[in-house]
């Protein structure tokens, strides 16, 4: 099997770093007094194991999605999750599913469990065929909604429509869902065989953390307990992570800037000639275009090399045809939009 390949992490300061989805802003106050608190007395609380179901994280997520909390399993990052629900319940005879292109980790997780995968492809519409996924003949499928790397939002309708149709464990990884307009949660509570996975990463700027869970129906909730590390999330984790979740007013100030941030740069690179998708998510896919070099992988290819030159880092996704001609461009600050903006035209006019 071959590892995931993470997106880089530049070493020394400078960069324009929109390559890896992070929250461009610093996290919720009050994750970091949080931690402050549980480091008192010298930190004599680090030399206690944490609590080995994330107690406090889990009742924060069960207040943030007015969920049951014996329903929530907690995770070192989403990541973490996606792994558990596949050791659980996918293997040899039993595949795995996701739309191609999505997120790139679910088929290394797979491997390790010796669990086929089976791609079922995102349609030239940028959405999905409920039959074809239904009778994609997977044991648990991971639909990514917002898509990643598209950014595309599938409706909750065609997702509840899905989860009807399909005989296994639909898992739908809402990574994203801090800057989109909808979410599936309300599948979890009432449908049988859908789990939502949130991560800490994204929305709430604690990447570095390493938080996420999953909202199970009832019964998986047990299943996924049975076969994770009996301490899987850190005592610093579960206290800021719930500190987070708490501060719903930080959540909605940032996640509009960057839904702010977002849809001008969609404007500004369209106006350039680009063809973006319009996305749900903190990142763009966008192919990059100017009068001498329609969109084409080699001019993407190009306009990266350009961009990284100026130390402005984006990701390229080369080997799918519905991304190969694009960059896939995080949502920064505005003055991270600004120095990209002015690049981009550069690139563009050059
Ligand atoms: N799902 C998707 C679609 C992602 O893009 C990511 C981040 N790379 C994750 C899950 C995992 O996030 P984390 O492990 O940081 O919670």
């Amino acid at each position: 099997m071959s590892a995931y390949t993470p997106g880089e992490q530049p070493q020394g300061g400078g960069w324009v770093k929109l390559n890896t989805n992070e929250n461009p802003y610093p996290p919720s106050l009050r994750a970091l007094e949080a931690i402050r608190v549980a480091l008192l007395n010298d930190g004599a609380a680090l030399r206690l194991y944490p609590s080995p179901d994330s107690a406090p994280l889990r009742e924060a997520a069960a207040r943030f999605h007015d969920f049951k909390a014996e329903r929530i399993v907690a995770g070192n990052g989403s990541d973490d999750i996606l792994n558990l629900l596949i050791r659980a319940y996918a293997g040899p005879g039993r595949p795995i599913g996701m739309l191609d292109p999505s997120y790139s980790l679910y088929p290394v997780l797979a491997a390790a469990q010796g669990a086929p995968v089976v791609k079922v492809p995102v349609t030239p519409a940028l959405s999905f065929d409920v039959a074809a996924v239904a009778g994609c003949g997977a044991a648990v499928f991971f639909l990514t909604n917002p898509n990643a790397p598209l950014g595309v939002a599938f409706p909750v309708a065609q997702v509840e429509a899905l989860a009807r149709a399909f005989p296994g464990l639909l898992v739908v990884d809402e990574a994203y869902a801090a800057f989109a307009e909808g979410d599936c949660v309300e599948l979890a509570k009432r449908l049988p065989n859908v789990v939502v996975t949130r991560t800490l990463s994204k929305g709430h700027a604690l990447a570095g953390l390493r938080a996420g869970y999953a909202l199970c129906p009832s019964g998986v909730a047990e299943v996924l307990h049975r076969v994770r590390d009996s301490y899987n999330v850190d005592r610093l984790a579960q206290v800021a992570a719930a500190a987070a979740l708490d501060d719903g007013e930080w959540l909605r100030v940032t996640s509009g800037q960057v839904r702010a941030t977002r849809d001008r740069l969609t404007r500004e690179l369209i106006g350039l000639g680009w063809s973006v998708i319009p996305s749900s998510g903190n990142f763009l896919l966008a192919a990059p275009a100017s009068l001498r070099r329609p969109t084409s992988p080699a001019a993407a290819e190009q306009a990266f090399e350009f961009l990284r030159a100026r130390k402005i880092l984006v990701r390229r996704f080369p080997h799918h045809p519905l991304t190969e001609k694009s960059l896939r461009i995080s949502v920064g600050t505005e003055a991270e939009a600004e120095v990209f903006l002015a690049a981009a035209k550069a690139w563009t006019e050059g």
